[in-house]
């Protein structure tokens, strides 16, 4: 009888570890192809300042609709393109479409702060970075000052000097820097204190039910503490109720995002999000 069960078990494990692997083959065939077929897209999240609720930028994020498999969530595809190599291709074509977008707006007469752009830590680390960042401005004719990067705690796990270095490069070309997810990530305040950014983003698992958890609640205080402290604007993000706007706003937290203002949405959805309208 044990054995009986231990073959079955036996069975149903490489079965499902088959089942498993042909899932991950497809997908990652899948996500070669969209890269080749352009089967992604990207929408626009609007970043509002706390004080007096006009819209300061975007966030840029990637949706992939494949024609087989339908809509896949980055939280999936990424950390996927990340293991399989394709997240370099990924970024740049991110890079390049929002920074497209953000030229089409201006030219339209539609003003917005910054464009926030995503950046995996795998794009950081080559040495190459800096410099494709630097063409695709040039390519694409977004001034700078219109781009922000978003990159996570995690940059700082392989040759911090080096990130560090590259860092500086992109803020003295007059890019804003964030670090995304803050707190959920490797961390350190000694690395915090010497990355040259300009922005902390408080994660929005921290952000969930605040001001009722008294954990998050404390968490998001004392970020906001330490962020201003140390000369950093803060935005949080996942926010989701005006209790937890006006509870960010009173402790001072800069900016906010999340669908208590707006999801994320096709650039075509966003016009009460611009700074000025040519309609204005
Ligand atoms: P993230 O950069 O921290 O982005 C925030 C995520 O929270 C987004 O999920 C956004 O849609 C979602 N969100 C925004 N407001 C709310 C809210 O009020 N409530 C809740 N529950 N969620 C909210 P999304 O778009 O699925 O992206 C997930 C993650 O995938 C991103 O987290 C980011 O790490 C990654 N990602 C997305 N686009 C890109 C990209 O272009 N490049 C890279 N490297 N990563 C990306
Ligand atoms: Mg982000
Ligand atoms: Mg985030
Ligand atoms: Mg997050």
């Amino acid at each position: 009888r044990a054995k009986l069960n231990g073959r079955n078990n036996y069975a149903f494990y490489t079965e499902s570890m088959t089942k498993q692997a042909v899932e991950q083959l497809k997908l990652q065939t899948a996500l070669h192809q969209a890269l080749v077929n352009e089967d992604f897209y990207l929408v626009y999240q609007p970043k509002i300042q706390l004080t007096d609720l006009k819209p300061s930028g975007f966030e840029a994020l990637i949706r992939w609709c494949d024609p087989i498999l339908g809509q896949i969530s980055p939280a999936e595809f990424i950390p996927l393109a990340e293991k399989i190599g394709l997240i370099w291709d990924i970024g740049l074509w991110v890079l390049k479409t929002a920074c497209l977008q953000g030229v089409k707006w201006l030219i339209q007469g539609k003003t917005f702060e910054r464009i926030s752009v995503n950046v995996a830590s795998l794009q950081l680390q080559r040495n190459d970075f800096v410099d494709k960042v630097r063409s695709i401005l040039l390519e694409t004719g977004l001034p700078a000052k219109h781009l922000e990067l978003e990159v996570t705690e995690s940059c700082m796990m392989h040759d911090p000097d080096a990130i560090i270095r590259d860092l500086k490069l992109l803020g003295a070309m007059g890019i804003a820097l964030s670090i995304d997810d803050f707190g959920t990530g490797y961390s350190s305040l000694n690395y915090l204190k010497k990355l040259p950014i300009d922005k902390l983003k408080i994660d929005q698992s921290f952000v969930r039910d605040i001001p009722h958890d008294t954990n998050n609640t404390a968490i998001a205080k004392a970020v906001i503490a330490l962020g201003h402290a140390l000369n950093l604007q803060i935005i949080a993000e996942g926010v989701e109720t005006e209790e937890q706007a006006d509870f960010l706003r009173l402790n001072g937290c800069d900016l906010a995002q999340g669908y208590l203002y707006s999801k994320p949405q096709l650039p075509e959805e966003l016009n009460l999000f611009f700074s000025q309208n040519p309609s204005q």
